[in-house]
């Protein structure tokens, strides 16, 4: 199957925070999309790695996703050799997705910052056609993504884009919400974390506002590029 965009997210739930609504917005265009989740998050305070992905499952329904898959990649613990670039390889060539969204450039959690730049890594790798790689036992072809956009989660990042995603709130919100495990339930007996404390997500709802403001719509979400964005229609920048 080939998909039109591929989000790349280091933990379940980050593609869900940062860019679900350009997700929803594009699978309702008929656009084919997917998540390649790099680990199972099973160093995060709360859930388990079973609870968070069946909680996966749960979002990738809500939002239309055409596949999403998990690497099982060490939480925290992963790197950017190259074991790492080529497992991400061999998915950029399984999909041969048009456009990939990664994680922030830089944020909180480090594991987001450097998700960024593997990801970027990879999809360089991916189009050499020296690199072998199989999968089922047949030699893949070599696929580079036209152009990689990192999304922005926690810290803010100025965008050098936004989407309007004002008619997908709600669908952003529920898809976030899928996570039960890592967001304010009164009746959890777990510790508090960072994303878990009541208020959190009025930052996401804020933060989205703010990049909707930016491009005078409600709600958006931004992204850096990594080259300049080139149209052949002024009249798809809105
Ligand atoms: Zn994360």
């Amino acid at each position: 199957m080939k998909l039109d965009i591929l989000a790349i997210a280091a933990h379940p739930d980050d593609a869900e925070l940062s860019c679900s609504g350009t997700i929803a917005s594009h699978v309702a265009k008929g656009y084919k999309v997917g998540i390649l989740d790099l680990t199972e998050g099973e160093m995060g305070t709360r859930g388990t790695p079973a609870i968070r992905m069946e909680e996966s499952a749960t979002a990738a329904e809500i939002l239309g996703l055409s596949v999403r898959e998990n690497l099982g990649f060490e939480d925290v613990f992963f790197t950017e050799e190259k074991k790492y670039q080529v497992a991400i390889a061999r998915i950029l060539r399984k999909y041969r997705p048009e456009i990939v969204l990664a994680n922030a450039v830089e944020d909180r959690h480090p594991d987001h910052g450097k998700g960024g730049s593997l990801v970027t890594k990879a999809c360089f790798l991916s189009g050499l056609r020296r690199l072998e790689t199989e999968l089922d036992g047949v030699l893949q072809q070599p696929w580079r993504p036209k152009a990689v956009y990192h999304y922005i989660q926690n810290n803010y990042i100025e965008p050098d884009l936004v989407v309007d995603i004002s008619a997908y709130w709600d669908i952003k919100k529920e898809s976030i919400l899928a996570f039960k495990s890592q967001f304010f339930d009164p009746e959890s007996k777990e510790p508090e974390s960072f994303i878990s404390r009541p208020g959190f997500l009025d930052f996401i709802e804020a933060r989205a506002r703010e990049m909707g403001h930016k491009i005078s719509v409600t709600y958006g979400e931004g992204f850096t590029v990594e080259r300049v964005p080139g149209v052949e229609d002024l009249m798809v920048l809105v």
